[in-house]
């Protein structure tokens, strides 16, 4: 007799791993509006804008000039060279172009380097809510991630002590983002320096800043923990052209740290990605080359949509939400919902929450547990004013309905 055991095709590393929540709302989004539903997308953390001309401009002139071949694994060394300018300039941050190593974008940058840094079991603090892929990222490197729950009160904000309390003789690194994606919220350089005061006492812990949104603050200059010299040689900066320059789909991005860091993050993109588009690095040098009025302009833009969305948010009965500081979200407490049902069903979750304002108000968002809180929805304001009101007076007459 013959007994065939049938085995699993997938690894359990990928079985054990979640699938992005922002990409799958917007996937959902997609679908709908392919069956002629028009929805409106506030659930993919992107800037609505196109990118500026002068850098159009260059990937053109790139593609004559043809910069068309594989480029050096870390990127051209005019590029890494422009990044360290710009870190100096704008940052007063001093990095060698050898500490900088481009990638295909922000999110390949972390994953660069917690695979770099942590071993099996190793502890990754994350102060919650957090941005999706931190703790799927971790789990890929067979880390162990520990959360810290930043409170609304204190603006989802962690303090030093709360970070002390989380320290363990396993913990290897730390991992933030200043402005914050969902929370909005951004550490002032007070608030960075306690926090740095306590790293100091631990030297084996490795800090990644995700710095993506700093050029959506609405509270003026942006602060990085990399300021701070006696940690600098243990923090991960992580930057990118995504946000700032509206370049999300030409996958650039960028993390500076030490050499040893730096040469192990080149070895590990040496087998799995080799170098980024030759095009899209052209486009970047024009990017951290050609000032920053453009960047302005989409603050702006951004600042009064932040005003607009928190009027129109505080207006509906039940909803809690911050003022946030930066970057493009609003991060909205929605408990006041759940246990409500529609044509008798039980809103159970934030993630049924979510679902039925896709399915009712033809608005996607994303839920809050995907960023560690299962009392949020994350709504993104990277869209036209229009279409903000629209969605928000959709949403509100849809919760309407729940009772
Ligand atoms: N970090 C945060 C906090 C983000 O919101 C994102 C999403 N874009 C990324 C990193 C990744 O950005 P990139 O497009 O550069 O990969
Ligand atoms: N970072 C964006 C977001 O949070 C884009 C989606 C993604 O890369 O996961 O929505």
């Amino acid at each position: 007799m013959h007994f065939i055991i049938i085995m699993t095709v997938l690894s359990q590393r990928i079985e054990n791993l979640s699938e992005s929540q922002t990409i799958k709302m917007a996937k959902m989004g997609r679908e709908l509006s392919a069956k002629g539903v028009s929805v409106i997308n506030l659930s993919f953390g992107e800037p609505d804008f196109g990118t500026p001309q002068y850098i159009k401009d260059a990937a053109k002139d790139a593609m004559d000039k043809n910069f068309t071949y594989y480029t050096p694994v870390s990127g051209y060394p005019d590029l890494r060279k422009a990044i360290a300018d710009k870190l100096k300039r704008e940052n007063n941050l001093d990095y060698t172009f050898d500490q900088i190593v481009v990638s295909t974008g922000a999110k390949q940058s972390l994953a660069n380097a917690i695979l770099c840094i942590m071993n099996p079991g190793d502890e990754m603090i994350v102060p919650t809510p957090y941005w999706v892929s931190y703790s799927e990222m971790v789990k890929l490197a067979e880390g162990v991630s520990v959360f810290i729950d930043a409170k609304a009160e204190n603006n989802f904000k962690i303090t030093p002590e709360e970070l002390e309390a989380a320290i363990t003789p396993k913990t290897k690194m730390f991992m933030f983002s200043s402005p914050c994606n969902p929370t909005g919220s951004v550490y002032s350089k007070d608030e960075l320096a306690g926090l740095a005061k306590v790293f100091e006492k631990y030297p084996n812990i490795y800090i990644i800043s995700d710095e993506i949104y700093e050029h959506i603050n609405f509270i003026g200059g942006h602060q990085s923990i990399a300021q701070f010299d006696n940690i600098k040689d243990r923090v991960i900066l992580v930057n990118g052209f995504s946000k700032s320059f509206a370049m999300t789909g030409w996958r650039i991005g960028y993390m500076a740290a030490t050499k040893e860091i730096a040469d192990a993050c080149d070895k590990l993109q040496g087998q799995i990605t080799s170098g980024t588009c030759s095009i899209t690095q052209k486009a970047a040098i024009a990017a951290c080359n050609g000032g920053l009025d453009s960047v302005y302009e989409m603050c702006d833009a951004f600042l009064n949509r932040r005003n607009l969305v928190y009027g129109l948010l505080t207006d509906i009965d039940g909803i809690k939400v911050n003022l946030p500081d930066g970057a493009f979200y609003f991060f909205p407490d929605v408990s006041a919902f759940l246990g409500k049902s529609f044509n008798g069903v039980k809103m159970n979750t934030a993630e049924d929450l979510s679902l039925f304002i896709l399915n009712e108000a033809h608005v996607s968002t994303v839920t809050g547990e995907a960023f560690g809180n299962a009392n949020c929805i994350r709504i993104s304001y990277a869209a036209s004013e229009d279409q903000l009101k629209l969605a928000m007076a959709n949403i509100k007459k849809a919760l309407l309905q729940l009772v």
